[in-house]
């Protein structure tokens, strides 16, 4: 076996962990970690226990099928959790272009995009590339906008591979045979947007930018051809849905449907009420049916039993809430490569070192980063813990 495709960084309570071939972030508790850390060395060789080799091991010491990627992202349990703080962030959002063929309703990301910034030139990559890379990220995605319209998405993606993991965010429209090769090539992950497998609420939730083009667009034959094509390359491949009060009712149904397409990891996102700045008037469309939102806890629940009763729990479903107070946990790199996160209370985005908006200080990088916020939206462990207490905000 060659190199794996897997990426480790320590921090003085365990290991974290990206498996590059289902695109999952686990953290080992110390008490294993050094164990874990020889076996993955030693490419497999050497015994551990089942749950490593069904999560950490899915894809390169097992086949995929054989996984369970339903296992707790903390291991060995969610019980050893304790809080930590490391010193290198799980993951930097990177948009890598401001430009996008869709103009979705509750696009949150406006204010970094189109008008507002300048797309990066080739040496701009280089640099911003450099920036991220100096804060040794366990994970970067290439979002945007849409990477897949930006010409140094190639050069991205070299820049970055082997020193952290590499996951594409896509909403699929242009997405081709080119890429999946690149993709494949490269070891890069593909998550890919769908919010429902009825076309008429998929497009109304996130129609095209081009009026003339939207009003021809009867279906999401773009969007399935990618996700079909992503299984079809065996390339790692997450499919996110925003849950709106639109497509609530029709979950289920898009579960049945990527479930027997072979669909491994499901990402549902909590549709977020972009900042006052750039929320569009067709954000209205969501307005009025907001109660349904809140059984989220209730949907959940049906996701479960429905996994274990009809998708023999073959998916893993992740949850993402973005409560207000958590807005600032994630890490945001604009096109022209300045630091941001995401403002508390509906503000919009923040620059996390306003004297070093290109390379933020680490002192920045705390003061500004809701670290646990970070940690439970991508070791998913706020959706767990909730679903197994039965609580709710
Ligand atoms: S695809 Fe993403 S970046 Fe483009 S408009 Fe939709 S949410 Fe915004």
């Amino acid at each position: 076996m060659g190199n794996i495709n897997i990426c480790l960084r320590e921090s003085t309570r365990g290991l974290y962990i990206y498996n590059g071939y289902t695109s999952l972030i686990y953290h080992i508790h110390q008490s294993e970690s050094q164990q874990i850390k020889n076996w993955i060395l030693n490419k497999g060789r050497g015994y551990v226990e089942l749950i490593y080799e069904k999560t950490i091991g899915a894809g390169w010491h097992i086949p995929i099928e054989d996984s369970d990627l339903s296992i707790s992202q903390i291991l060995p349990s969610s019980e050893k959790w304790k809080n930590d703080i490391p010193n290198f962030p799980l993951t930097i959002n990177w948009l890598l272009t401001g430009s996008c063929p869709l103009n979705c309703t509750y696009c949150y990301a406006e204010d970094l995009m189109r008008k507002n910034v300048e797309n990066p030139t080739q040496n701009d990559i280089i640099k911003i590339a450099q920036n991220i890379l100096t804060l040794n990220p366990l994970v970067v995605v290439l979002t945007g906008g849409d990477p897949l319209v930006s010409p140094h998405l190639i050069t991205a993606i070299k820049l970055l591979k082997g020193k952290t993991g590499v996951l594409l965010d896509t909403s699929g429209y242009t997405f081709s045979d080119k890429i999946a090769e690149i993709c494949k090539e490269n070891n890069v992950g593909v998550r890919i947007s769908l919010d429902s497998i009825d076309w008429t609420i998929n497009n109304t939730q996130r129609p095209l930018k081009n009026l003339k083009h939207q009003r021809k667009r009867k279906d999401i034959s773009r969007e399935l051809a990618a996700i079909k094509l992503t299984l079809d390359k065996e390339i790692p491949l997450i499919v996110q849905t925003v849950l709106t009060p639109l497509n609530y009712d029709y979950i289920i149904e898009l579960g049945d449907y990527l479930n027997k397409l072979g669909v491994k990891v499901w990402r549902i996102q909590l549709l977020q009420r972009p900042s006052e700045k750039i929320i569009k008037s067709e954000y209205k469309i969501f307005q009025g049916s907001q109660g349904k939102n809140h059984d989220y806890l209730g949907l959940i629940q049906q996701l479960k039993f429905r996994s274990f009763s009809v998708w023999g729990n073959s998916m893993s479903i992740k949850f993402t809430e973005n409560r207000t107070a958590n807005r600032n946990s994630v890490i945001l790199v604009s096109p022209e490569g300045k630091f941001f996160t995401e403002g508390n209370e509906s503000k919009g985005k923040i620059l996390i070192d306003s004297e070093n908006p290109y390379s933020p200080s680490s002192k920045s990088l705390k003061k500004f980063i809701n670290h646990s916020g970070h940690l439970m939206r991508y070791l998913n462990i706020e959706c767990n813990e909730k679903a197994k207490t039965n609580s709710i905000y």
